[in-house]
């Protein structure tokens, strides 16, 4: 061990001791660049088939499937993914959904489409979390992902504070088709997203896609509140 390796090695005790890493959800410390421990991944558990039946599915939508309970855990991360710039966990999100999704859910000629935001906010955030969640699950599910089908040309309002009336109102004509030469060659589309509450913003995707004939739209998220 040369002297540059050691004093590098020094370095890197000292940062880990003053700058440990440790776990956004039990704090408890972790190895080098993870976010959160594979106990804390581990304790995200999938809806049950009850629960996902039991969702209201907004009128232009086929079918909606959250994959995970609206645990403290997944709220954490979900936080962190889109506010504190944790762009790592939407990807981590994307391969444990696409472990999640049952079988015959995902046409063989569908494609999906992440819920775009509106552009001044991605330049704000830098990333667009739906489309990271779904290069996670393109990882495991061999199915090609559209990001210039639709575009988000209204800058609708935070969801947080407003009840379902209010969301569909906030989302009315939120989006539009951004290149309909595609539409040709597309008949099934997954909408993908981080959270399906009331469905307002799923409902007004789909709404533009099911007026330019898109046959099946469907919903895939990764938690949805009870
Ligand atoms: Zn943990």
């Amino acid at each position: 061990m040369n002297l540059k390796t050691v004093v590098s090695d020094i370095g890197i005790g000292i940062a880990s001791l003053l700058f440990p890493n440790i776990c956004l959800i039990c704090e408890e410390r972790i190895s080098s660049s993870v976010l959160v421990c594979d106990g804390c991944w581990g304790k995200l558990k999938p809806n049950s088939e009850e629960v996902i039946r039991s969702k209201n599915i907004p009128e232009n939508l086929d079918s909606v499937y959250p994959v995970f309970e609206f645990t403290d855990e997944i709220q954490t991360i979900i936080h962190n993914m889109k506010y504190a710039g944790r762009r790592s966990l939407a990807r981590e999100l994307g391969r444990r959904v696409a472990w999640h999704i049952p079988a015959g859910f995902i046409n063989s000629d569908a494609v999906l489409v992440p819920i775009p935001l509106f552009p001044v906010k991605r330049r704000e955030r830098g990333y667009n979390q739906a489309e990271l969640i779904a290069q996670g699950i393109a990882e495991f599910v061999d199915i090609p992902i559209n990001t210039k089908l639709i575009k988000r040309v209204k800058n609708t309002v935070t969801q947080t504070h407003l009840d379902a009336q209010q969301r569909h109102e906030n989302m009315q004509n939120a989006f539009a088709i951004a290149d309909a030469s595609m539409l040709n060659s597309i008949r099934s589309i997954v909408l993908v997203d981080d959270v399906f509450t009331t469905g307002a913003t799923m409902n007004a995707a789909a709404t533009v896609l099911k007026a330019a004939d898109v046959e099946n739209i469907k919903a895939l998220t990764v938690a949805a509140p009870i």
